[in-house]
């Protein structure tokens, strides 16, 4: 073992302007994430490339250092920083577009907002989640639900290709004719198997969307929630919606109902005109736009800084009584920061074999995401009610399947990863041992337990 400091001296000899300590002025950039934590990394690398990152692999075993990765530093639970060596991918970003147009070609920082901007003006489309600050990568290898998701499926069910940089220290191709075990790991694995440095994933011709942003009062949320719920699971698979409750800017709940249409715009007209009569529509409207405007819909909600809790459950549906339990949960809500958001899978997403990819819940469902947002609280005691909340409301929905989205989950959710994964937890288990052994790679989701 050599000495830590000596170490990453040594690898910033080799790295010129890519290693920073603390106190270092790129050093703050380096280690920014979207929800506040308290880590203070040793050392971060920000990477050019693959090689950059085998040596930061390297280095950080040889001095048994942490190792943790950040892409798009959107990870709720901050684990994209330890107190080691943080491989910082900010600065590989690239997305090219294949001379065919069927798929681009992203390096391992990728945010979907820089795939977005890439392929947009060519009339293209890719699966991305909601917002395009978040990582693709970090997205793709936990799962990657998104508005074209009933369509085109997951987005690692886009995924056609990666380089992975290997605890070894080695750099290997996985695709379907390629390290096919590994391939399949890191589809739903999450980064538990090497560093991405760069990847392909499926583009689709989708020049324009119809989608919206639907307010409605708080007042009419029953009927509004049933009526939203059943209106989506009976729409085509071009058709997806999240559903919530949320606080406006003056702090007062209301519902969101925010559909996207992603088939022909003629039908969609016609799909989405029931979404605008579900009860007294507050604010908000149905219009084409464009991939670029579709990934921005939610940005003016999403604040960088804060401290954030999130807990998450699977439902077959949103029916009443799941619904009564958000009403209640949200009436209890314990600040303006209590957010209850779902997503839809459906579609193509479920027509994906169960034991095609490591994502182990491929029947039709309903994620649930319950998010507390909070600015740093003096009292601790904040903190602890929000994630008491967050607890106990994911508790109350008391017909969840077992586990919860992986890419969600928080850091001592190992047995409810292992329902998560399902009848594929035997096989990740595997594909661990052989790939990272001595768990290098270890500031991630959690995988399933012995
Ligand atoms: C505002 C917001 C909106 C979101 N919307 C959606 C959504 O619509 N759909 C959805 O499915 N999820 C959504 N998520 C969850 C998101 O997909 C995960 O948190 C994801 O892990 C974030 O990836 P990142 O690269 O931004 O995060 P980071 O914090 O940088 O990374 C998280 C983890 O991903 C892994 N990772 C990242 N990059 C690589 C890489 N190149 N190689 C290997 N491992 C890597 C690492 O293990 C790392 O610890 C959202 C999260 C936020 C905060």
């Amino acid at each position: 073992m050599t000495d830590p400091t000596t170490e990453i001296a040594s690898l910033s000899r080799a790295l010129p302007d890519r290693v920073s300590i603390p106190g270092d002025p790129r050093y703050t950039a380096a280690i920014a994430t979207w929800a506040k934590t308290d880590v203070t990394p040793a050392a971060a690398i920000t990477c050019r490339g693959a090689a950059d990152v085998q040596a930061a692999i390297t280095a950080a075993r040889k001095a048994k250092l942490p190792l943790s990765v950040r892409g798009g530093g959107h990870d709720w639970a901050g684990r994209a920083l330890c107190e080691g060596i943080v491989i910082d991918l900010s600065e590989m970003r690239a997305v090219s577009v294949a001379s065919d147009r069927r798929s681009a070609l992203l390096q391992g920082g990728a945010r979907a907002r820089d795939l977005i901007s890439t392929i947009d003006p060519l009339g293209l489309a890719a699966v991305t989640g909601s917002h395009g600050g978040v990582g693709m990568a970090g997205l793709t290898l936990g799962g990657g639900y998104g508005p074209l998701i009933g369509s085109q499926g997951l987005a690692l069910d886009n995924l056609v290709e990666a380089q992975v940089a290997l605890a070894d220290g080695s750099v290997v191709s996985a695709s379907a004719t390629h390290n096919q075990d590994l391939f399949w790991a890191i589809r739903g694995g999450g980064g538990n198997f090497g560093v991405v440095t760069q990847m392909r994933c499926k583009l689709h011709n989708i020049p324009i969307v119809l989608a919206g942003v639907l307010i409605y009062p708080i007042s009419e949320a029953k009927s509004v929630l049933t009526q939203a719920a059943t209106l989506t699971a009976s729409l085509p698979d071009e058709l997806s919606a999240q559903l919530g409750i949320a606080a406006g800017p003056d702090g007062s709940l209301s519902v969101l109902v925010a559909p996207v249409w992603c088939g022909a715009p003629e039908d969609g007209e016609r799909q989405l005109a029931p979404f605008l009569k579900l009860g007294t529509l507050l604010a908000g409207k149905v219009e084409r736009m464009s991939q670029t405007a579709l990934l921005s819909r939610f940005d003016a909600m999403i604040v960088d800084g804060l401290r954030v809790h999130i807990e998450t459950c699977s439902l077959d549906a949103l029916d009443s009584c799941s619904i009564d339990t958000l009403l209640s949960s949200m009436a209890n809500a314990v600040s303006s920061g209590c957010v209850i958001l779902t997503h839809e899978f459906k579609g193509a997403a479920c027509r994906v074999a169960a034991d095609a990819t490591a994502f182990g819940l491929r029947r039709p469902h309903i994620l649930v995401e319950i998010l507390t947002m909070f600015p740093d609280p003096e009292d601790v005691t904040i903190t602890q009610q929000h994630i008491t909340w967050a607890r106990e409301t994911r508790e109350a929905f008391t017909a969840a399947l077992p586990g919860g989205y992986p890419n969600l989950l928080g850091p001592d959710e190992a047995s409810r990863a292992t329902k998560s994964y399902g009848d594929n937890a035997t096989r990740l288990i595997q594909a661990k041992r052989r790939y990272d052994p001595d768990n290098v790679f270890s500031s991630t989701i959690p995988l399933p337990q012995d």
